[in-house]
């Protein structure tokens, strides 16, 4: 007898599934399997945020980012030897933040902050430069040079060393302190991609103008650290000036935004923990 039931439920399973995918909207990805020291870092964050409930499993915000993820992977991913992946998190603040490995993690927060496609795809493309540019890795090189000897030394890291690294890069991601040019550097390359995957890179120029008029404890720290907003502004636009023949077709007013639609109160299901 309980045989039988089990085969009913398979035969059932499936379109269950498939009922579920449909009512709670799109799921995250899976995450890539460790096969260097970068992706070993990536999947030791991923499992510390796992940990704390905070990555968003399934919501139908995973269909408004999907779009614009994958428009810009598909220009991007040929400059980065892994594959880009976009997990939402839960966070009061909103905010977007990369990891070595290819794992780019954005807050449901910001969803509700941006006012247009552009700023999203702006933001995110910003955050995939960091990965092509190696920035987290060169950071934690200069704050960590001990562990990172290590890191040389070993072509994978271990669980203990890995994790610990990924705690203090999650707060680092956090407090976030790269420099006024790693920053700028990462809006140039973003602003590239995204005039290639399609995205009017003024929307990053837009993001920053909207912060000088929004309320500061809403401001996204990715975006609000030391690099002051307006010589970003300026940086961006000089490499928009110098580059006409890629940047010129686009409008510089916000009123030629395509707007963004956001579920409202939409739903979220969390990855849990696993034991380790
Ligand atoms: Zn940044």
């Amino acid at each position: 007898m309980p045989k039988l039931q089990f085969q009913k439920r398979r035969i059932w399973f499936p379109p269950f599934l498939f009922l579920i995918s449909i009512i709670c909207g799109a799921q995250a990805p899976l995450p890539e399997p460790v096969t260097d020291q970068e992706t070993e870092l990536g999947q030791a964050v991923y499992n510390e945020l796992r940990d704390k409930g905070e990555i968003i499993k399934s919501s139908p915000l995973y269909e408004t980012l999907k779009p614009i993820a994958e428009a810009i992977s598909r220009v991007a991913q040929s400059r980065y030897p892994h594959p880009f992946k976009f997990f939402l998190v839960h966070e009061n603040q909103p905010n977007a933040f990369a990891t070595p490995g290819g794992n780019v993690y954005v807050t449901d927060t910001l969803l509700y902050f941006v006012k247009n496609t552009e700023e999203l795809a702006g933001t995110l493309c910003h955050e995939v430069s960091h990965t092509i540019h190696r920035d987290a890795t060169n950071r934690m090189q200069e704050q960590r040079k001990t562990e990172m000897r290590e890191l040389g030394a070993a072509i994978l890291l271990g669980p203990t060393l890995a994790q610990a690294i990924a705690i203090a890069m999650i707060g680092d991601l956090h407090s976030l302190a790269y420099s006024r040019d790693v920053e700028s550097s990462a809006d140039i390359t973003g602003s590239d991609i995204c005039a290639a995957a399609g995205y009017n890179p003024w929307g990053l120029v837009w993001l920053f103008e909207d912060f000088q008029n929004a309320d500061p404890k809403q401001i996204p720290q990715l975006l609000s650290d030391h690099p002051a907003n307006g010589t970003r502004i300026q940086t961006l636009k000089k490499h928009f000036r110098e580059n006409p023949a890629i940047f010129a077709k686009f409008n510089p007013d916000p009123k030629s935004a395509i707007p963004f639609r956001v579920p409202q109160d939409a739903p979220e299901q969390f990855l849990r923990p696993q034991g380790h």
